[in-house]
């Protein structure tokens, strides 16, 4: 490596890492807590609970949609990156989808931390220009009369999806249902599993 070179990512963290400690601006014990957090905490199957709630209680539907924050934390879901978050519901003919142009932006406690697709600039770049294509190359063709919406999620909000709940599940409970909602459900380039699957 020529001294031109950046040194790896994983170098570099752990310079950044040590200098913040030497000067007292970070913790240990911090760091190991976030990363706890982002290993066993925040995950997609916290999202997929929500999501089974407000399919099974309107009530809790109804708080979803007017504070997602307060209806997270209800389920215990709350914490950094959690404190904006807003749920937005798809219909018959409206589906949603969602993308932080700027970074990578998620709602942690309840999508988890964003994966690498998701973090891509192609993605970025390109749901927001042409997000039927970029559906349908990621495995979701939505028919012609069903719009779809891009939300910008961002620091100060942040989106959920609120897939739609898929046919034949009417007697199904909450734990089931939930087992249907993936991140990607959650993120909008998918759509919850169907019954059979
Ligand atoms: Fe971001």
């Amino acid at each position: 490596m020529s001294r031109q070179d950046p040194a790896p990512i994983a170098a570099r963290a752990a310079a950044v890492k040590s200098a913040l400690l030497d000067k007292g601006l970070l913790n240990t014990e911090t760091v190991d807590h976030i990363v706890h957090l982002g290993a066993d905490e925040w995950k997609p199957e916290n999202g997929a609970r929500v999501v089974a709630r407000a399919w099974t209680d309107p009530d809790f539907r109804a708080r979803l949609l007017d504070d997602g924050t307060a209806a997270c934390a209800e389920l215990g879901y709350e914490g950094p990156q959690g404190e904006y978050i807003v749920a937005i519901e798809d219909t018959p003919d409206r589906h949603n989808v969602i993308v932080c142009t700027q970074c990578s932006c998620t709602a942690w406690p309840v999508i988890g931390l964003p994966t690498d697709w998701y973090k891509s600039p192609e993605y970025r770049a390109r749901v927001v220009r042409e997000p039927r294509p970029v559906l349908r190359e990621l495995g979701l063709e939505l028919p012609t009369d069903v719009a779809i919406r891009v939300w910008e999620t961002s620091a100060e909000t942040r989106y959920m999806v609120i897939p739609l709940r898929p046919a034949g599940t009417e007697s199904w409970t909450e734990e089931q249902l939930s087992r249907l909602v993936t991140r990607e459900a959650l993120i909008g380039t998918a759509l919850a599993l169907p019954a059979c699957g």
